[in-house]
């Protein structure tokens, strides 16, 4: 008899089912003093072997078969639940940012999911940012600006994820109502020596600043990016310079909150 072959919409969702994808957290720092305000979850899906399935393998397939809503599911209440953990077993106070995809942040009954997992999970609206790259919002603005509007409503934050690769619109810009622009990580790759990339990465924290919005730099690997960002007003960053995305065992076992660093950084 052959073995039963499964389409890869099944496989994820007995993955799913069978509680084989983790979450791993990504420390968010304060560049004004390199200290851990905050964590993005990153999910992964362990397979044999010790290999680890990144989301960019993954996503776009859970997108395409359905499963994504899901599993989106699954990492917001996974994820909230562990920040609120954290804070009552350690006393570690984090913010959190959860990546939300095309289909999921227009599924209809987003808004109510989220609003019944954070009433389970007790972690304040406040303390919670979606993430949606710019193509997602700008796909069909208008509907994007009202469930933004019903995400704010119920406290979350909003930030607009790899900014500058995507199509994005100015005029919608000064319309959506996110708190946060995040450079994407290929404008810093190349900080402090390419001048292309420097003129972009002043221009669009001075494009945020003007309207009033957050910047945090992703993919800051070196001081010397971290340093240049600072200088230009940068507010937050995140990159393999303060922590790579960590399992949650692993990560609070690191986290010191009293310097808040990761202990493995400071020695
Ligand atoms: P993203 O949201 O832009 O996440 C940042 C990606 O950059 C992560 O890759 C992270 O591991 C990587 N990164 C962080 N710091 C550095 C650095 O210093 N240098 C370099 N080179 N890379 C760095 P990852 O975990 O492979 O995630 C890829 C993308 O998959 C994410 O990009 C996000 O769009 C998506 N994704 C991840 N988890 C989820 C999820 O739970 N739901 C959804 N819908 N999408 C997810
Ligand atoms: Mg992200
Ligand atoms: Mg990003």
């Amino acid at each position: 008899m052959h073995p039963r072959r499964y389409s890869t919409g099944q496989r994820l969702a007995r993955a799913l089912d069978f509680g084989e994808f983790c979450l791993h957290y990504q420390p968010v720092v304060d560049l004004r003093n390199d200290r851990i305000v905050g964590v993005e979850a990153l999910c992964r899906w362990p397979q044999s072997g010790n290999v680890v399935g990144l989301p960019d393998a993954f996503i776009p397939q859970a997108e395409a078969s359905g499963v994504i809503i899901a599993l989106g599911e699954w990492v917001f209440r996974t994820a909230t639940e562990q920040v609120h953990r954290w804070e009552t077993q350690y006393g570690i106070r984090l913010d959190l940012a959860v990546n939300l995809s095309s289909r999921q942040f227009l599924h209809l009954q987003l808004v109510a999911a989220i609003e019944d997992a954070l009433r389970q999970a007790s972690l304040a609206p406040g303390r919670l940012e979606f993430e949606i790259t710019e193509s997602v919002a700008m796909h069909n603005a208008e509907d994007s600006i009202g469930i933004m509007r019903q995400l704010k409503h119920l406290g979350i934050s909003l930030a607009l994820d790899d900014f500058g690769t995507g199509y994005s619109s100015l005029s919608y810009l000064k319309r959506f109502p996110i708190d946060k622009i995040k450079i994407d990580k290929s404008f810093v790759h190349d900080i402090p020596n390419d001048a292309n990339d420097l003129a972009i990465v002043t221009a669009i924290i001075a494009m945020a600043h003007a309207l009033g919005l957050q910047v945090q730099a992703e993919g800051v690997e070196t001081k010397a990016q971290a340093d240049f960002l600072r200088d230009c007003g940068c507010e937050l960053a995140q990159g393999f310079l303060y922590g790579r995305a960590l399992p949650a065992a692993d990560f609070a076992e690191a986290f010191d909150p009293h310097l808040g660093i990761l202990r493995s950084l400071s020695a």
